[in-house]
């Protein structure tokens, strides 16, 4: 599933591409998306039709499309896209066939089309005359990369019972966290993923490193591809090779040389070291 390092990977890829173009048609396959909800493709032409594309932005993992033009004013309307779990977004020339399981496309000045493509379904593409009233917006945590301190962390962890891993997967508590990097974030900080999230709080500076760490070596790796990840030209992630034991059970940890361990919990796989992340 893609997390803050791949949808700003995605986001990277397509800013330059997209931003300023003119949004001319919009289509939609009509088939239920995340929650079984379809997309509200009437809501989406009336934002979209005719207006430019303003600004790509990222909130969490939710990649956000501003839509307007000169004389708009300051509003914020504009196009909230979650990937789920095989979401992807595609900026072809509309002469390329459209794969199967595309379900939004916006036709673009020029003749290029903006394409979410999901096998699964468990994306999202929602419209909003203003983005800041979106409720999945409007709960998210503060983004680890930009709107997170120490004390800020501290504090969220502060009487929190619950597993650190828990925590951390939690996108009111911190926005843009997901399996492979809760594991990577967990060993970098040297904190083993069960601990109770409020024994943390006296490791945030080094939790918060952990993090960042984490997630700045998935975005200059453009991101974690397992199976479905690609940017916006089609492109494949490189950071597998960079993880230290997400996905390499069984096999030396790359500080101390003890075996990388992997435990299951809430159907999620955790791997961790036990030399380095002691209970
Ligand atoms: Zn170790």
């Amino acid at each position: 599933m893609p997390e803050l390092p791949e949808v700003e990977t995605v986001v990277r890829s397509l800013a330059p591409r997209l931003e300023g173009r003119r949004i001319v048609e919009v289509w939609g396959s009509g088939l239920p998306l995340r929650l079984a909800r379809p997309v509200d493709l009437r809501h989406v032409s009336a934002l979209c039709l005719r207006r430019r594309v303003r600004a790509v932005r990222r909130r969490g993992k939710y990649i956000l499309l501003e839509l307007g033009q000169k004389g708009d004013g300051g509003g914020d309307a504009g196009l909230s896209v979650h990937l789920g779990m095989t979401g992807r977004l595609r900026l072809q020339p509309a002469r390329e066939q459209r794969a199967p399981h595309t379900h939004v496309v916006w036709t673009l000045d020029r003749g290029d089309e903006l394409r979410f493509v999901d096998p699964r379904r468990f994306g999202s593409v929602s419209p909003a005359d203003s983005l800041a009233a979106l409720p999945e917006l409007a709960q998210l945590g503060p983004d680890p990369l930009s709107e997170l301190d120490e004390r800020e962390l501290a504090a969220r962890l502060d009487g929190v019972r619950a597993p650190i891993k828990a925590f951390l997967l939690d996108q009111r508590r911190v926005a843009g966290l997901g399996n492979i990097y809760v594991c990577e974030a967990l060993h970098r900080a040297r904190i083993h993923p069960s601990a109770p999230a409020s024994r943390a709080r006296g490791r945030a500076a080094a939790l918060l490193a952990g993090i960042r760490g984490a997630l700045e070596s998935g975005i200059a790796n453009r991101g974690t591809t397992l199976r479905d990840f690609v940017d916006s030209n089609g492109d494949a992630g490189g950071n597998l090779a960079a993880l230290l034991v997400y996905g390499r059970e069984d096999q030396p940890c790359l500080t101390c040389g003890a075996r990388i361990r992997r435990r299951v919990d809430a159907a999620r796989s955790t791997f961790y070291c036990p030399s380095c992340q002691k209970r």
